[in-house]
């Protein structure tokens, strides 16, 4: 019996991944290597590409200073009380609800890091709006302070980064991007006063007030990129992860697609153009695995 019969016969019969795998080689006269490929890949599921939307809102240092002005130097030593994550809102690509962790009554972010890390940890990407140098690396730096653990490798996709290589909008923004796409304007903040009602007076009505801005920004994160996802080159081989074809669409997994047309490098490489016809992303794949698409496509 082949991997794909074993595999197909083990996701219909779930009950006998139970046997371990030197039973199971046993049955399907396999190695038990083979068995161990094979669970792992049932395990980890590649059918389900988990895609998270996040944003993050944070809190100001309070310092001591002698005097306001202008050019004034703060230095470490002048710091009070460090800054640290308020809340952060995620968002799944399937799931509709938008979920958030707030820092605790005492203003401390251990305990949401520790969580936000797990959810992050079960994504396969994660996208946020300047994410690579703003919020992967607070949170980074917010675990290393707690001595919580935090991934090295994050599988990221950053909007800001995007937009700012493939497109000339006026202001590269998430607010100004949203709204000129047709998805509306962030929820106002209303300034400094929020954050002051936050940190100073532990106001949970300004707290939810936070949340609400900052799940709303999520989902406006969701819009830019769902709308801007077919002009731009994916980070991940959605294709691959879910199990497709490489000559499938890189971008959403679709596998209705078709030849555009040929580009010939300077180097005298021959590449084809595809185009999705389910997301309309074109994508380029080598003449190898071109000629798989043309095989299986006669097939
Ligand atoms: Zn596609």
């Amino acid at each position: 019996m082949g991997k794909k019969e074993i595999k197909e016969f083990l996701l219909n019969n779930k009950g006998y991944l139970k046997w371990g795998k030197h039973k199971l080689a046993n049955k399907f006269n396999v190695s038990s290597e083979k068995i161990t490929e094979v669970v792992f890949e049932i395990n980890h599921n590649p059918q389900n590409f988990k895609r998270l939307f996040f944003d993050i809102e944070t809190s100001y240092n309070i310092g001591k200073f002698w005097r306001t002005g202008w050019n004034q130097t703060i230095t470490p030593s002048q710091l009070i009380k460090e800054r640290a994550v308020i809340c952060i809102s995620y968002k799944w690509e399937k799931d509709d609800k938008v979920y958030n962790l707030t820092w605790d009554k005492n203003q401390d972010d251990k305990k949401l890091l520790a969580e936000f890390t797990k959810i992050l940890e079960t994504a396969d990407e994660v996208i946020a709006h300047n994410g690579d140098r703003f919020d992967i690396k607070w949170l980074r730096t917010r675990c290393l302070i707690h001595r919580l653990p935090f991934p090295t490798y994050v599988k990221s996709l950053d909007t800001l980064k995007k937009v700012k290589s493939m497109f000339n909008f006026q202001s590269n923004k998430l607010d100004y991007i949203a709204s000129v796409l047709g998805f509306g304007h962030k929820v106002p903040t209303g300034g400094m006063e929020l954050w002051d009602k936050i940190i100073l007076e532990k106001d949970d009505k300004a707290l939810d007030k936070m949340v609400n801005y900052c799940n709303h920004d999520v989902v406006l994160l969701q819009d830019v990129f769902g709308a801007i996802q077919s002009y731009i080159k994916p980070n991940t081989n959605v294709a691959l992860h879910k199990g497709g074809k490489n000559y499938d669409c890189p971008s959403c997994g679709g596998s209705k697609v078709t030849y555009k047309k040929s580009v010939i490098t300077t180097k005298g490489t021959i590449q084809r153009q595809m185009e999705c016809k389910e997301c309309t992303n074109d994508y380029i794949i080598s003449n190898t695995i071109f000629s798989k698409y043309l095989k299986n496509k006669d097939a």
